[in-house]
């Protein structure tokens, strides 16, 4: 396991341990993102061991730039991931509704690690990764439709204007006065002479 984010059990004391760790986003495979660009990533986290369980908690904190999808123009979100994960090796694992046990169970046999919905990672082995759960924590942070501000207006769809720094009459020209359009027209060509 070549995860930045693995802990070997024997590493850990009982009782509290605190890790600082700054990650680039590659390292946890959010460089790539098609809807924006994450910076460093500060993890500051608490890990408290009783016996073979651990009680991961902490913060992921970065900032993600982004387009605002109405006027184009970036948007800095910033990101403030909690994470919270209770860690168990897999032989501690039961469940209740099937009852079945680590050796009958070949799905969990067959990953080194698995994540349930409730937040509790099982784990075979001498070490565990929380990198998975760190990337899901910070990835559902990033806005997924991004705006400068609620009141943005947008560029207009007709001639590309930014609508919250100028006007335009491509609406009114829509609802269709020929005789305005033209002298509409002839305004803004006039206009476009005079601002060259
Ligand atoms: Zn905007
Ligand atoms: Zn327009």
């Amino acid at each position: 396991m070549n995860s930045p984010l693995t802990y070997w059990l024997s590493r850990l004391t009982e009782g509290v341990n605190s890790d600082e760790i700054e990650l680039e986003p590659a390292q946890l495979e959010l460089a790539d993102l098609e809807i924006g660009k994450l910076d460093l990533i500060r993890l500051s986290l608490t890990l408290v061991r009783t016996r073979e369980d651990v009680l991961v908690s902490g913060f992921a904190v970065s900032a993600v730039s982004q387009s605002c999808v109405r006027c184009l123009k970036t948007v800095t979100t910033p990101i403030n991931a909690q994470i919270e994960l209770l860690v168990r090796p897999f032989g501690l694992r039961t469940d209740p509704r099937s009852g079945r046990g680590r050796d009958t169970d070949k799905e969990v046999a067959e990953s080194e690690q698995n994540t349930l919905a409730d937040g509790t990672l099982y784990y075979s082995g001498e070490s565990f990764s929380i990198s998975d759960e760190v990337r899901q924590a910070v990835a559902v942070e990033i806005p997924g439709e991004p705006v400068c501000s609620k009141a943005c207006r947008g560029l207009c769809p007709s001639c590309g204007i930014d609508r919250n720094i100028d006007s335009c009459r491509c609406e009114e020209q829509k609802s269709g006065d020929s005789r305005w359009t033209k002298l509409q027209q002839l305004i803004e060509e006039t206009g476009d002479q005079e601002s060259d």
